[in-house]
């Protein structure tokens, strides 16, 4: 079994944003694709901002994704609590190896480290130059998605503050210690902080994890990273607006990695199978809600239909559209002309509301241009009594019985199929207008028709 273990640290603020869901997602797919441990740690030191409420936000938008955890809040495991709000003892016990180490002094009533180490504590002036010297010593941080990058620490830092609270490089890295991590995976905007954590582990004699820093995702338009404020930036917002959660995690895993082919639709499978860090981008990658939205309309397409009707439902319902007891049926087969053209599901109660609702708007443009060729009223009442004297409403028979009477009139067919759509949705176009037809039954159509001469 590998020895793998990534954790995801996030510090629930009460969004889930698509950056922490990106990291999320890498770190699962990291320990999935090496048979390693995940572990879900939260960073919870802030105590205003981390509620209970916030947490929840966190743990369904991560089932939601299907990113499950294998060490945890609600699951546990070793190396718990897994709370860092919960972890005090084990921060009391690392901060003491650092004093006895003499690598802390305190000043202004918080606890700091000391970058120099105890070799020079007793200097004298030769040793006061060299420290000078190893201050600038840049860290060697061989970043797995960077390469070699160098960075001096050149200040002491605090680990516990005047009122008792450790700060996050210091916990963050002791967790990191106590949980066994071998690979932190993270957002680029920590890079920074990494040489102070690859001081912290040198302190405590551990050889750092392996570090992987992942681009930014800038937003859509203009520059700068993607903000919570930023359309796209939720992920509760994407179960809201019913986006399937595979296409949303398949989006987001080419959002700084790709498979090395022009592939974009991959299963989950795939993805675990492909993915490492050789494949995830050093740029930074844009996120494009056009692409996501391309991508939830195949997967929402491919699927079948009670599957389909499951997922719409609710939607519908919320919308206003179907009642709650909308017959299966009904609904089913309305929606099995309507999935192929499907977008989003949030999106269906535009494209299928007439299909229920009697009080659909008619659209103004294509009834000008209808009107233009002929009256459509006309070429209604005429087929208005064939349709009503069809015992078989099927499309086949629909087509006969019109295809018949066209021919008597000397016209094609064709000739009464913009004004029929239009008197029984509103629009001018949908799906295939006879199964249409047959779908929405004799009666509707009939009175629908009526309603529309007048
Ligand atoms: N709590 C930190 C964050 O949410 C974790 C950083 C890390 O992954 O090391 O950004």
């Amino acid at each position: 079994m590998s020895q793998v273990r990534v954790r995801f640290a996030p510090s629930p603020t009460g969004f889930f944003h698509i950056g922490s869901a990106r990291t999320a997602l890498f770190n699962w797919l990291y320990a999935r694709h090496t048979g390693g441990t995940f572990v879900l740690r939260i960073e919870d030191t802030d105590k205003e901002r981390n509620t209970d409420e916030a947490l929840r936000v966190l743990l369904e938008g991560m089932r939601w994704l299907g990113l499950d955890w294998d060490e945890g809040p609600e699951v546990g495991g070793d190396c718990g609590p897994y709370f860092q709000s919960q972890r005090q003892d084990i921060y009391d016990e690392y901060l003491q190896k650092l004093v006895d180490a003499g690598r802390t002094y305190e000043k202004d009533g918080a606890i700091w480290f000391k970058l120099e180490g105890e070799r020079y504590t007793a200097y004298d002036d030769y040793l006061k130059a060299e420290i000078e010297k190893v201050k600038t010593q840049p860290v060697v941080i061989d970043d797995a998605v960077r390469g070699r990058v160098e960075r001096a620490e050149e200040k002491d830092f605090v680990l516990v503050r005047k009122d008792g609270s450790p700060v996050f490089h210091f916990v963050n890295v002791v967790d990191d210690i106590a949980m066994g991590i071998t690979h932190v995976i993270r957002g680029e905007d920590h890079l920074s902080n990494t040489s102070k954590h690859v001081e912290l582990f040198n302190a405590f004699g551990v050889t750092p994890p392996v570090f992987a820093h992942i681009p930014l995702i800038l937003k859509e338009e203009g520059s700068g990273k993607m903000s919570k404020r930023d359309k796209g930036a939720l992920i509760e917002d994407y179960a809201e607006r019913g986006f399937l959660a595979a296409a949303v995690r398949n989006y987001i895993s080419l959002l700084g990695w790709n498979p090395k082919d022009e592939r974009e639709k991959l299963d989950i499978g795939e993805i675990i199978e492909l993915f490492d860090f050789p494949g995830i981008n050093k740029g930074n990658s844009r996120f494009d809600e056009k692409k996501l939205s391309a991508l939830n309309a195949e997967y929402l397409r491919e699927l079948n239909l009670e599957s389909f009707t499951f997922l719409a439902r609710p939607l519908l319902n919320e919308a206003g559209v179907i009642a709650e007891d909308e017959d299966e049926d009904y609904l089913q087969a309305v929606l099995g002309l309507c999935q192929p053209k499907a977008r989003s599901l949030d999106t269906m109660s535009e494209l299928c509301g007439y299909f229920f609702q009697d009080d659909y708007s008619m659209d103004e443009k294509t009834g000008n241009k209808i009107a233009k060729k002929a009256d459509p009223k006309e070429l209604l009442a005429e087929i208005l009594p064939i349709l009503e004297g069809l015992e078989n409403f099927t499309a086949d028979a629909i087509q006969a019985s019109l295809e018949a009477h066209a021919e008597s009139k000397d016209l094609k067919v064709f000739a009464y199929f913009p004004a029929l759509r239009y008197s029984v949705s509103g629009q001018g176009g949908g799906p295939d207008l006879l199964p249409m037809l047959e779908v929405m039954g004799k009666v509707r159509v009939v009175s629908r028709i009526q309603r529309f001469i007048g």
